[in-house]
């Protein structure tokens, strides 16, 4: 049920009052919180399956391992390094201002606003809860209205799990979020669109609230890695469609050169049919569209293109079948400019152009031409080609060889830049987000060096 404009503010200030009581700063008190969000999930993990099934027909495979284990490994992550992150540590004093001792001492933050999108409803909403637990802050999560079972399961089962009110949800959509973004918060992560994230970062100014927005857009893949041809596509179908290529971080589009294309194709499509069967259909682990609004969009997409594996839908069900399109042209641009939506506005669903370019270097171009992806991935044999796009392109995140998989890596920061995204979280990444890192210093009084920085000068400037 959405929650009214006085529940949201009653909702916040509960949040800051027990931030302010101090409760959430012991560590002792942090592992807890960690213990009772793990605890929520393996006791509910039936509950979250079913949830995300009804939301996405995520299966129970695919929901373990992109939401529930990933939530786990980021709890069991932070209860491992809590107490080596949270230690105060030495800090460095120039001569000048000797004698004196700093310290840079982490303190926690304060409130923090999560707000999620509807695609992983669970990891995008739990994996930063887990950084706001560790760092000794609270947090009030919005998830999304677009996952409604998922978004219900989490505000039954929170005030249970975190009766003490550490941890606050507030359901709903447009209204309930705008409501939300005006209050005062101390930090905010949000996950979705571009678009929304610059609605969320202009009303986090009126605050002054720092922000990690975790974006899209449109994160490229190269081939070209003849030797290992099947593999690269199986790693490669298997990132694009998972979750029916409703992810982030999912390979956009992948460009090879003209003569590579045929097997290419030949390749991906072999490679859905050995990982969803030759009707993904069937497949209790291929996922649906989140809505008929989508399912339109990327039907559409279709138009213009040759459809060269899949192709099929079905719109009572939201089924759109693992798609590998072509464009015809000799080189079609891929970018802002580009003539077909499908190699301009991010995708977001299970359809992969293959994009004909002459060389790596002009993939480089296409990359470098357009906004800063959230990934790229390269799948080559050749060193000085994996070198070339790490060393001339900026993206997110670099894989070689595969897809997705430094999502599940919680000691790498996790993040966009540009235009997908800034700031980072996993982690460290995340307990640094929602903490403050203050230096304290000390200068005794017996040995008055400041003196010396102090008038009259007589002439003499000092430099500390
Ligand atoms: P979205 O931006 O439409 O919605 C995200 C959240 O914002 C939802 O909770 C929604 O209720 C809220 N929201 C929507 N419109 C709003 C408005 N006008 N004012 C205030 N709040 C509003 O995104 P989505 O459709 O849920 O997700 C898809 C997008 O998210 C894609 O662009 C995708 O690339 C991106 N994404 C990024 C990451 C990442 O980690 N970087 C992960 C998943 C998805």
């Amino acid at each position: 049920m959405p929650s009214t404009t006085a529940d949201i503010a009653a909702t916040v200030s509960g949040a800051r009052e027990v931030f302010d009581s101090g409760a959430t700063r012991p560590l002792a008190a942090r592992a807890a919180g960690l213990r009772a969000l793990r605890a929520m999930l393996t006791e509910n993990e039936a509950a979250f399956e079913a949830a995300l099934w009804s939301d996405l027909h995520k299966g129970s495979g695919e929901a373990q391992l992109t939401e529930i284990g990933v939530v786990l490994a980021e709890i069991g992550h932070a209860l491992r390094h809590l107490r080596r992150w949270s230690r105060s540590r030495r800090g460095p004093v120039p001569l000048g201002l000797w004698p004196a001792r700093a310290r840079l001492v982490p303190e926690p933050l304060g409130v923090v606003l999560v707000i999620a999108p509807w695609n992983y409803p669970m990891q995008l909403l739990l994996d930063p809860l887990a950084g706001v637990l560790a760092a000794g802050d609270t947090a009030v999560l919005k998830p999304s209205e677009l996952a409604p079972e998922t978004s219900a399961l989490i505000a039954r089962l929170v005030p249970a799990y975190f009766p003490d009110g550490t941890v606050r949800v507030v359901q709903g959509g447009v209204p309930e979020t705008t409501e939300l973004l005006a209050q005062r918060f101390d930090h905010i992560v949000f996950t979705g669109s571009g678009t929304v994230g610059r609605i969320v970062m202009r009303a986090a100014a009126e605050h002054l609230t720092p922000v990690t927005l975790e974006l899209g857009g449109k994160s490229p893949a190269w081939f070209d890695d003849d030797a290992h041809l099947d593999q690269a596509a199986r790693r490669l179908v298997w990132a694009k469609f998972t979750n029916a290529g409703q992810t982030c971080v999912a390979p956009d589009y992948v460009m090879t050169t003209p003569d590579r294309v045929p097997a290419l194709v030949e390749a991906l499509g072999r490679a859905i049919a050995d990982l969803w069967g030759s009707d993904p259909r069937a497949s209790a682990d291929y996922g649906r569209i989140v809505d008929e609004r989508q399912f339109d969009r990327l039907v559409s997409l279709l138009d213009g293109t040759n459809v060269v594996v899949g192709g099929e839908h079905d719109r009572t069900e939201r089924y759109l079948a693992p798609t590998v399109v072509t464009l015809s042209g000799d080189r079609p641009s891929v970018g802002p400019d580009a003539a077909h939506p499908v190699l301009r506005d991010e995708i977001f669903g299970p359809v992969l152009p293959v994009v004909a370019v002459d060389s790596a270097e002009q993939a480089v171009d296409v990359v470098n031409a357009w906004d800063k992806p959230l990934a790229l991935y390269v799948f080559t044999s050749s060193a000085r080609t994996r070198r070339l796009f790490e060393q001339h392109t900026s993206s997110g995140a670099v894989v070689h060889d595969a897809g997705l998989i430094h999502v599940a890596a919680s000691g790498l920061p996790f993040g966009g830049v540009g235009a997908s995204g800034m700031g980072a979280y996993h982690g460290q990444y995340s307990w640094k987000a929602f903490s403050h890192l203050k230096p304290v210093l000390r200068k005794p009084l017996a040995f008055d060096t400041l003196r010396l920085a102090q008038p009259p000068f007589g002439g003499f400037g000092t430099r500390l």
